[in-house]
């Protein structure tokens, strides 16, 4: 084939659109035939792919060929209903639909002018969110690709405000050493947040948790008051609401007090469990949070909408601006003055039109629908974790206050953590490659050490009791 010098002809398009629709809908339709764990190994994909790159023009039907017999079958089916291990997602339909709409549009929406509409729904679906989560007037909203990007915003805004936007001019040169605060079980991304600051390891202290893996508040008062004896500057407090590990939430509304005594700034990492304040039934998850500086929450995790998505939820937009904003020439426009330019509140200039998927799903569900969603994956993880209670060789290892839960086996006479451990690592590799289920694990903090788990993760939507008992079936089966 000749050197194309043209892009797609609109009837082109037209019909490979409809068969690649038509594949995605057979995709959805038939993604429990496939398994959960992609069964390839290490460099198999690498292997059927040209070391060069294309020189002449290739067909379509070949490079579908191509995604259909390479890439899929080299992929973890993340939209399968039987997709437990880290927290499950959903690419629902409407976020699909969105999806294709956001690249035809192609939409960058740097300054206001990229993308009216973009901008003013980015603002809306936001404040949406905050109205479905309960949290009120005052919070502005920002969306990212993911929540590690917001936190480190958001961080960047508490520096910025701790140091009265001194480093934003000189850097950390001249300022005391900087200290934030989160639990020892917060997200790595908080972690990697205060590195990508430059406030090193050392910046972050880690705040002793109780035996249900929430932020100990004594613990951290004491911190606090012996880091500013020591002539460390405190800059921010980090609370979660469902951790990675336990999805254990920090006491927010006591937290939240210590930081306007220290007058710190206090950002709620609520990438997970946000979303369950959605249901009023659990409103009460985000207590406390209305008094944050920020929050984050992902809808790519679990509000039905394809990844990736996260928003941050911030009562202080001004000193995101202040510490991040810069306006060239090439970029100043006339509406600068009269309206938000989203270029000025996060690390990227370009970004992707992604408030369209979200008020898809937002609209196609309704508030009702994803309430409802979120109540069934709470109650089908409360429904597995009392068969494993009620098994005489399992146990449930630590509370399971959202829709997570974890759980080992305890093979008959065994004592030794270090064989149990194994046991149960032969029992995740086992039920994976079985390709019906996937889990994942963690380790479980714990006094005496830490325990290693398994973990189940209920948050697909089309995820039905049939698909946990499938679950429950093997894993007895491959512990024996
Ligand atoms: N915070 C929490 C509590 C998480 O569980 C995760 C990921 O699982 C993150 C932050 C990071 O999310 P992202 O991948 O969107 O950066």
């Amino acid at each position: 084939m000749n050197a194309r010098i043209s892009d797609m002809h609109p009837d082109e398009l037209r019909r490979h659109g409809r068969e690649v629709a038509e594949w995605v809908a057979e995709f959805v339709d038939t993604v429990e035939q496939r398994p959960v764990l992609a069964r390839v190994r290490p460099g198999e994909v690498s292997d059927a792919l040209p070391k060069s790159p294309p020189q002449a023009a290739e067909s379509m039907e070949q490079i579908l060929e191509d995604f259909r017999e390479i890439i899929v079958p080299g992929l973890t089916q993340w939209n399968h209903p039987g997709f437990h291990a880290w927290f499950a997602n959903t690419g629902s339909g409407p976020g699909i639909l969105a999806e294709t709409l956001t690249a035809a549009l192609n939409n960058n929406a740097m300054v206001w002018r990229g993308g009216p509409a973009a901008t003013e729904l980015e603002d809306r679906v936001c404040d949406w969110l905050r109205q479905m989560v309960g949290l009120p007037d005052g919070f502005e909203g920002h969306i990212e690709d993911t929540a590690s990007l917001n936190s480190i915003t958001a961080l960047a805004a508490a520096r910025h405000r701790a140091t009265d936007g001194a480093v934003r001019e000189k850097g950390l040169r001249g300022v005391a050493p900087m200290r934030v605060y989160c639990s020892a079980e917060a997200h790595m991304s908080i972690d990697r947040a205060v590195i990508l600051l430059g406030l090193g390891q050392e910046g972050l202290r880690k705040i002793e948790c109780t035996d249900d893996h929430r932020m100990r508040v004594d613990a951290l008062r004491a911190a606090i008051k012996e880091d500013r004896a020591a002539g460390i500057l405190p800059m921010a407090i980090v609370a979660t609401v469902g951790t990675t590990s336990t999805t254990s939430i920090d006491p927010v509304p006591a937290i939240a007090e210590v930081a306007a005594q220290e007058q710190l700034w206090l950002h709620v990492d609520a990438a997970y469990g946000g979303a369950m304040a959605v249901s009023p039934r659990y409103r009460e998850v985000l207590a406390g949070a209305d008094r944050a500086d920020s929050i984050v929450i992902n809808p790519h995790k679990w509000l039905f909408v394809p990844m990736d998505c996260s928003i941050l939820l911030c009562r202080d937009m001004p000193s995101i601006r202040q510490s991040l904003s810069l306006v060239p020439p090439y970029l100043m426009t006339p509406e600068n003055r009269t309206t938000r330019q989203l270029m000025d509140y996060g690390p990227a200039l370009g970004r992707r039109f992604r408030a369209l998927k979200l008020w898809f799903a937002m609209r196609w569900f309704g508030q009702e629908g994803m309430a409802a969603l979120i109540e069934k994956h709470v109650q089908l993880a409360a429904e597995f974790a009392s068969w494993v209670e009620a098994a005489p060789d399992w146990e449930v290892v630590a509370p399971h206050p959202m829709s997570t839960v974890l759980y080992r086996h305890l093979p008959a006479g065994v004592q030794d953590e270090q064989a149990i451990q194994a046991d149960n690592e032969k029992i995740l590799e086992q039920v994976n490659l079985r390709g019906r289920s996937m889990i994942s694990q963690t380790v479980v903090n714990r006094p005496a050490g830490g325990l290693w788990a398994l973990r189940c993760a209920v948050g697909n939507a089309r995820t039905e009791r049939r698909h946990l008992e499938q679950l429950w079936q093997d894993l007895q089966e491959v512990a024996g």
